[in-house]
């Protein structure tokens, strides 16, 4: 059952495909479950959770850490000074609103850098901000200039940017640059693009810069689209991507961290983190948010690597690859075979190898039954508690096992 191979599908390396994008040389993963994170509904940290989550991002190579809303409370400030204290390899960011005294509390805490969120597009001017794009575009360049003076590095944030008139965005996007601005984050906001026009924007935007600096993208997940977003933007050149981990933040969240990583790595041979750790990860900041993790989420969810069918589960054995496109190793995650009704002799045999039990061929036989008859009477499938009493009845003895 050994399973070191990635195997995708090698569409995705064509030279024909791969002449289709415009992929950066490198990416960058702007995590951002500290900030957006505590957007979900339900999710409070505490401000040593915080430093907690900020580690392990560490420990999985994550470049960008945006730590939280220091203008916010006392508490979010004091959780920013100890996570930049901490010294982590990961730069630490700070958000910020569109206003000087919460530029001036990311700059207080000591972080790397500030993104600023100023949504540019008429609907949020016309009953958000309620002001004129002339007043905007003034703001935001005296905005840069600003915290250009107090030493920060500046992603401006320019949220809703999907729905922004194009011509517009561009003339925020130079003016911006020009008094500073080290980084665009073109946001979708609502979650309302599709990849292709996502594609088309990065690569429009990249055209139109008078000079070029880094584009990250932040993709909400409203139309289940965020993690395609994302990658799609990657594919126009982005090199900068807000996630999140298993996808936290507002409304439908976010692309989700640990789905760009493994699909950066895996589908376009992108990125260098270290992918092993991140169950671990998820897992954590699932037992601290009270965020439960769907079974059938991908990379982490308990039924990732979870084989049922006993046609599935036999090919499995023979060679893993036939239905798992990468290794469970490779994120920290475990192949289960799950014992049921579907579960056929094969499965059984390994089942049963699995937990050091020995067994005649017929006593395998009558095991099946027994599970498959179980498993149907009760709709679902067997615990290793279970699978042993059922074992034990058939070698009507009781067993020892590694169990
Ligand atoms: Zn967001």
């Amino acid at each position: 059952m050994e399973h070191k191979e990635l195997s995708v599908s090698y569409y995705n390396f064509l030279p024909e495909v791969r002449m289709l994008m415009e992929l950066p040389g490198d990416v960058i993963i702007h995590d951002t479950t500290l900030r957006e994170g505590e957007q979900t509904a339900g999710v409070v940290y505490k401000p040593e959770d915080k430093l907690y989550i900020a580690k392990l991002l560490d420990e999985v190579g994550i470049q960008q850490i945006e730590a939280g809303f220091p203008a916010a409370s006392k508490g979010e400030r004091e959780a920013l000074k100890m996570i930049v204290r901490e010294g982590l390899n990961a730069k630490i960011f700070g958000f910020a609103r569109a206003v000087k005294s919460d530029i001036d509390a990311v700059a207080d805490v000591g972080a790397y850098g500030l993104v600023m969120s100023f949504p540019p597009s008429d609907i949020q001017l016309k009953y958000k901000l309620k002001i004129s794009r002339e007043e905007y575009y003034n703001r935001a360049v005296e905005l840069v200039e600003y915290a250009k003076s107090r030493g920060l590095y500046i992603t401006f944030s320019a949220e809703d940017s999907t729905r922004a008139d194009f011509n517009f965005l561009i003339k925020v996007f130079n003016g911006i640059i020009d008094a500073g601005c080290d980084r665009l984050r073109v946001v979708d906001t609502l979650g309302c693009i599709h990849p292709t026009a996502m594609k088309f924007l990065i690569k429009r935007i990249r055209e139109s810069l008078k000079k070029k600096v880094p584009i990250e993208v932040h993709c909400h997940n409203d139309h289940g689209l965020a993690v395609a977003n994302t990658l799609a933007a990657v594919e126009a050149g982005a090199e900068v991507l807000s996630t999140s981990v298993l996808g936290l933040g507002e409304r439908c969240g976010l692309a989700p961290t640990e789905e760009v990583i493994v699909a950066l790595k895996n589908l376009y041979g992108l990125g260098n983190f270290r992918t092993e750790k991140l169950y671990k990860l998820c897992k954590e900041v699932e037992r601290i948010t009270g965020f439960i993790i769907p079974p059938h989420k991908p990379v982490v969810g308990v039924n990732a690597f979870a084989h049922a069918s006993g046609i599935h589960q036999h090919a499995v054995l023979e060679n893993p690859i036939c239905y798992e496109p990468y290794p469970p190793e490779m994120v920290g995650q475990f192949r289960r075979i799950v014992i049921g009704k579907l579960s056929g002799k094969h499965a059984i045999k390994a089942k049963l190898a699995e937990l050091g039990i020995s067994a005649t061929e017929e006593e395998v036989s009558k095991i099946v039954e027994l599970v498959k008859s179980v498993s149907e009477e009760r709709k679902s499938p067997l615990s290793d508690k279970e699978f042993i009493e059922i074992v034990e009845k058939v070698k009507e003895s009781p067993l020892t096992t590694r169990c």
